[in-house]
């Protein structure tokens, strides 16, 4: 029968867990720890998005800044913003709500964090490392489909396992992950002929593409792990996968939900790279 990977649940864990190494913190006379997320315009999703960081952050005991900038801000207020941030001690990382106004030059922005705080992991430095196999804060999505795929016992060396899309932020860094940690890695994108050719042979599926229901049964090799990063809302409000779930739930051993799969352990991420941040700052010696 196909299990569930429960991220809501699995997230949760990961925050009370949080939770109690900073209570031990603050017992010991330390400040708190400190995340800034900057939201440029109105965007609602992106609204929620940040509200939802907002809320997990004060559950776990971090202190979560919000900076607002109007959709007319222009690159150089932003630039001065990070800069400010960047020299602020009581900031341990800091996020750049995604999408920017159109016009603003993403990557540039990005490398201004620096790379102590970069707590999304997307700067060239914590990139380079995480390629070298060497201690980061990685990217959050990745980074907590791993957590979610160790906290369920799931054996990630020596499979094969196929990841669809390429992006900075997710397809490309969780390759690497997964290639890291032994597993044998094939990467799919828009380009790829015969995609499910490829998919049919995963035993771990990790979908990233932004496409709805781009994934169905004829794409999945019965057993397989099945991860689905995507989230679509549609006009009635409900929310759906870049992986057809009906269609594929009772081939596959485990597969996440949308929602409470991937986003929920998005964000524990965060807040564990916080934690990450916090103890470099401190000097604590807690990774
Ligand atoms: P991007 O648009 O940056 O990248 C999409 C990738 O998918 C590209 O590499 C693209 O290929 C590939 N792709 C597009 N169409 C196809 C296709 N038909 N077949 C194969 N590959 C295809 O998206 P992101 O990586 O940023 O995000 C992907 C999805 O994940 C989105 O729905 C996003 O909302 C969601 N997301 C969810 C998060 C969460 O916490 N749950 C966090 C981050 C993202 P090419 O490079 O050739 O164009």
């Amino acid at each position: 029968m196909t299990k569930i990977l429960d991220g809501k649940a699995c997230a949760a864990n990961m925050r009370s867990q949080l939770q109690a190494k900073i209570d031990a913190q603050l017992a010991d006379g330390k400040r708190r720890p400190g995340l800034a997320v900057i939201l440029v315009g109105e965007d609602p999703a992106s609204a929620i998005y940040v509200r939802n960081k907002h809320r997990a952050c004060e559950k776990a005991g971090i202190k979560s800044m919000q900076y607002l900038l109007p959709s007319d801000a222009t690159e150089s207020q932003l630039i001065d913003l990070i800069d400010t941030l960047n020299e602020d001690p009581e900031i341990d990382g800091m996020i750049i709500q995604l999408p920017l106004p159109a016009g603003m030059d993403v990557v540039k922005i990005q490398e201004r964090v620096r790379s102590d705080k970069d707590v999304d992991g997307f700067c060239a430095e914590q990139a380079g490392l995480l390629f070298r196999n060497r201690p980061c804060l990685e990217s959050c999505t990745p980074k907590g489909i791993i957590s979610l795929l160790d906290a369920n016992g799931i054996e990630i060396e020596g499979q094969h396992a196929v990841v669809v899309g390429r992006s900075d932020i997710v397809g490309k860094p969780l390759s690497i992950l997964l290639l890291n940690r032994g597993a044998t890695v094939s990467i799919c994108h828009s380009k790829t002929p015969d995609l499910a050719a490829i998919t049919r042979q995963a035993d771990i599926l990790c979908v990233a593409t932004g496409k709805r229901h781009l994934i169905s049964a004829e794409h999945i090799k019965p057993g397989a792990v099945v991860v689905d990063v995507g989230i679509h809302r549609d006009d009635s409000g409900k929310l759906a996968g870049d992986v057809n779930y009906e269609d594929v739930v009772d081939l596959c051993s485990w597969i996440t939900p949308v929602p409470g799969g991937v986003g929920p352990m998005t964000i524990a991420s965060l807040l564990e790279n916080t934690w990450l941040a916090y103890c470099d700052h401190l000097g604590i010696n807690e990774a």
